[in-house]
């Protein structure tokens, strides 16, 4: 098992926990922790800055159904 590790996105200052089991937990600075995809649905994609540690949602693709995925990985 390895440690937890926070990253902190230099573009959106949202932390980013990862190595947690379940995936990774995004640490908002309000309400409770969600995940990459609802940090990039709620703040990242709006940013579209170099630097930022979450540009498409990680590798938790968004949950929402009418995001066109051409070629999804699960
Ligand atoms: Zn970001």
């Amino acid at each position: 098992m390895s440690a937890p590790k926070i990253q902190t996105c230099p573009v959106c200052g949202v932390k980013i926990m990862t190595g947690v089991v379940g995936g990774d937990r995004v640490m908002f600075s309000a309400g409770p922790p969600g995940t990459r995809a609802r940090l990039w649905a709620r703040v990242c994609q709006y940013v579209e800055k170099a630097g930022c540690i979450n540009p498409q949602g990680g590798a938790q693709a968004p949950a929402k159904a009418d995001f066109y995925r051409p070629d999804a990985p699960q």
